[in-house]
């Protein structure tokens, strides 16, 4: 790529004689702009060669975190850990920031930029499952990392680590940060570490998560509302005095009809999910307690806001039907993410410099065992692995999950990765996720990723132009636009929020 200039440049000097001052400068820029091309490279490739030699340690970093399999805000001894790691590697941490015991920022360096990298490890309940292609867990109903944040920790820390000894071998100016955001899954952790201003100072933020895939993650996510509806009502004999009692089961039922009436009146990119948390204790007394456990998705916070307004007037309306009272507990709430066009072709140029890795036979025959037991005609390629997704715009109708990385992005430009860290044809949330995350092919992935942040982050250290590229960016993205977290402004962490 940058070949040609230079050849159109020393042409023009062969064939002209008599050369303008004009023209030789522009040759020499295009000189110097070789030259740090050929620098840049250089980078790249030490970087990549720190990643490597840095691996096998934070490989096993995952595994160890695999199988803790911590909930979240509890990951205790997957934070300690990263934590320990960390500090042995010569970063500065701060641990137990926003109220959030298992929250900590890992710093090195001084000065701007702030280039952050996001970490997650918290588990899912109910996904445990050995790395095995059968459906066999290690302690049945208990947690697993069915969405690989074992992984996702370990591999911002390797990132982070290798970027540290290049910043330290080359004077680079600047402060490196790992953040460790706690409970990703349902807890909203960064949204509380973004409302306390820690992300203030940061100019960019690069995170990562694993995949089927590898590619670049420009924006998207859906915007996601949580709450437990929980209805109160009165106890009675079902059968002897069933005109004295009020059901709150009633009232969560009729919630759950007034919901599917409102789903054809909705978006049709809207997601509204629910399970029954409670629903009495025996058939022959009136419930007077029950619960709705729910969770509403929509691309735009805006329409989102509109839907939820109305999922709160449905609870009301169940309550009014039933004689019941209805009480609101939000338990959790992330933003969409803001994508930046300064970043994204950054991104996906060192990804594809990274590129992906190729399974070995044994990796092989595990992921041919797991692909059959997802029950899907066609499964994806195994090459998969290998390869990288071309760069495209997002699409709000195409599947998405949501994540609190939506509030970071909102506060701070930001740009992700996905890679290759499930067997091709995994989704996240599965027990076959759990398995290839606590196994080689998910380690292999982990490293892609951790490679690719590396070398965007030195980019972004190295080039203040492309910071401000960034910001320029983000500045234009959020034009006319207002950032309010759905969380109500004087509520702590929920710590214990599952459960209750
Ligand atoms: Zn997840
Ligand atoms: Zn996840």
């Amino acid at each position: 790529m940058h070949q040609f200039p230079f050849l159109s440049c020393f042409l023009s000097i062969s064939w002209l004689r008599g050369i303008r001052q004009g023209a030789l400068a522009s040759c020499l820029g295009l000189i110097a702009i070789a030259a740090q091309a050929q620098s840049t490279s250089q980078a790249h490739k030490q970087l990549e060669k720190l990643v490597d030699e840095h691996a096998a340690n934070w490989k096993q970093v995952s595994k160890q975190i695999w199988d803790y399999a911590e909930l979240g805000y509890h990951e205790n001894k997957s934070s300690a850990l990263l934590q320990a790691q960390l500090k042995d590697a010569g970063f500065t941490v701060e641990s137990g920031v926003a109220d959030e015991p298992t929250a900590f920022i890992a710093s090195y360096g001084q000065g701007k930029p702030v280039i952050a990298i996001l970490g997650e490890f918290d588990a899912l309940p109910g996904l445990s499952q050995k790395p095995e292609p059968e459906r066999d867990p290690v302690v049945a109903g208990a947690p697993g990392h069915g969405c690989g944040h074992n992984l996702l920790g370990s591999g911002a820390a390797l990132a982070a680590v290798a970027v540290k000894e290049y910043m330290a071998e080359h004077h680079v100016a600047g402060t490196l940060r790992y953040y460790g955001t706690p409970a990703e899954e349902g807890g909203s952790g960064k949204v509380y570490m973004v409302r306390d201003g820690l992300f203030k100072d940061v100019d960019v933020v690069l995170h990562w998560h694993p995949a089927d895939r590898n590619g670049v993650n420009n924006g998207g996510a859906l915007a996601v509302i949580s709450a437990k509806f929980t209805f109160h009502g009165i106890a009675a004999h079902a059968a002897m005095a069933p005109d004295r009692g009020r059901s709150a089961l009633d009232a969560v039922m009729l919630m759950g009809n007034g919901i599917e009436f409102m789903r054809e009146h909705v978006p049709s990119n809207t997601r509204v999910h629910y399970i029954i948390s409670k629903g009495g204790v025996a058939p022959n007394i009136v419930p007077d307690l029950a619960q709705l456990d729910l969770m509403a998705r929509h691309p735009s916070n805006a329409a989102l806001s509109e839907i939820w307004e109305r999922i709160l007037n449905i609870s009301k309306g169940a309550a009014l039907m039933t004689g019941t009272t209805v009480e609101v507990e939000d338990i959790g709430s992330d933003a969409n993410i803001i994508g930046n066009d300064a970043l994204a072709p950054v991104a996906q140029r060192n990804l594809e410099e990274v590129g992906g890795y190729m399974m070995d036979a044994e990796q092989k025959r595990f992921a041919e065992a797991l692909q059959k037991t997802m029950g899907i005609d066609t499964v994806p390629s195994l090459d998969q692995t290998q390869e990288i997704e071309p760069l495209r715009p997002y699409d709000p109708n195409a599947p998405s999950a949501s994540t609190d990385v939506g509030d970071v992005s909102w506060a701070v430009p930001t740009i992700g990765f996905g890679a290759a860290t499930f067997v091709p044809g995994v989704a996240a949330h599965t027990w076959q996720a759990a398995a290839s995350a606590g196994m080689s092919i998910g380690q292999d992935g982990m490293v892609v990723a951790s490679k690719a942040l590396a070398l965007t982050a030195v980019d972004l250290l190295t080039t203040p132009a492309l910071v401000q590229a960034a910001k320029a960016d983000f500045d234009k993205k959020l034009t006319g636009k207002k950032y309010q977290t759905a969380i109500p402004p004087g509520q702590k962490p929920l710590i214990d929020y599952r459960g209750k």
